[in-house]
């Protein structure tokens, strides 16, 4: 089954990715309890202890519609995941993919690129992928004669309001119409005709979405980040593709935002979307307990 067959059986795509153990794992000797042994299978080696003190490892196995190992690209992952839904918004769809883990994961890295050293790289992102492949579509002779327009949105959810990336953070306030849709009132929607458009504006977005944080991942482990991908035809919506980089799944930290993000995520796995989710998974020790509720959390959306 591929996700384009998920697509047309209107059922959510479940795909867990497995991030290579970091330095800072490795000089910790943790031990990888994580193992992908087929294209859909992820294991979980859970560390235990019995009465006699006698450790052992329990192993847990999840099936998903893909599982990616460490060796896997942000390249694999788009193909399977968020590829399909781009032909979705030419046939007039709405389309969302979600990245879903505990914070370190690697959801940012999927979705926007790599942001962690000097070179900042968000070519490679799901974001960037995906408007590459919009404007390779808009060429094919079909969606060409439609003439259509691309726009982008940025913006973050940050304890329960919403921020314009593109617009120096700008608070927005959010309504719900007489349809049930949700409106960002007043949300930047930039015009861009080539994928290096696309680039500049993630570039925007991401250094306003950090900037003034001693450490992004401190910000970024409590904010949902939108990013989204629109089709105009005559300035009538035509589709829409939301990529969403959501907040850590890991509970404790902050109790109250924990509350808040169930309930988002809630509203937001509706039937009636078409939805896809992507699961980030750490391979660490460490992170076992976090990882076993992300893979159960998942295994659950699979059902929707
Ligand atoms: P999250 O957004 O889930 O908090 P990040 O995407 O910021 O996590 O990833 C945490 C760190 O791990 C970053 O330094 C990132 O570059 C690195 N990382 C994540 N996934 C991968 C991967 N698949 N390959 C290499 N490095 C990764
Ligand atoms: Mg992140």
């Amino acid at each position: 089954l591929t996700a384009t067959d998920l697509i047309e059986e209107h059922r959510i795509c479940v795909c867990v990715r497995k991030r290579p153990v970091n330095k800072k794992e490795l000089a910790a000797k943790e031990l990888d309890v994580i193992t992908i042994p087929s294209k859909d299978v992820v294991m979980v080696h859970e560390p235990k202890q019995k009465v006699d003190l006698t450790r052992f490892l329990e192993n847990q196995t999840f099936r998903f519609d893909y599982a990616f190992d460490d060796s896997s690209t942000n390249e694999m992952v788009y193909r399977f995941t968020a590829r399909p839904l781009v032909e979705t918004i030419f046939e007039r769809g709405m389309a969302t993919c979600f990245a879903y883990g505990q914070t370190g994961s690697g959801k940012t890295h999927t979705m926007g690129g790599d942001f962690s050293g000097k070179n900042q790289d968000c070519s490679k992102g799901i974001y960037a992928l995906a408007a590459r492949d919009v404007f390779l579509m808009l060429k094919k002779p079909n969606y060409k004669k439609l003439e259509l327009q691309v726009y982008a949105t940025f913006f973050e959810i940050y304890s329960g309001k919403v921020f314009d990336l593109l617009n120096r953070k700008a608070k927005l306030r959010v309504l719900e119409d007489g349809k049930q849709q949700v409106q960002v009132v007043g949300l930047q929607e930039r015009e861009v005709r080539c994928t290096e458009d696309v680039l500049k504006l993630i570039e925007v977005g991401n250094s306003c979405r950090t900037s003034g944080q001693t450490s992004a991942n401190a910000h970024s482990s409590r904010s949902h980040a939108v990013f989204q991908i629109i089709l105009r035809r005559k300035g009538k919506m035509h589709g829409k593709f939301s990529l969403i980089d959501l907040a850590g799944n890991e509970r404790g930290a902050d109790t109250s935002s924990a509350d808040r993000q169930t309930r988002l995520e809630g509203a937001e796995i509706n039937k009636s979307l078409l939805a896809l989710k992507i699961a980030t998974i750490s391979p660490g020790m460490a992170s076992c307990e976090n990882t076993l509720n992300t893979l159960r959390y998942a295994n659950r959306v699979k059902e929707l």
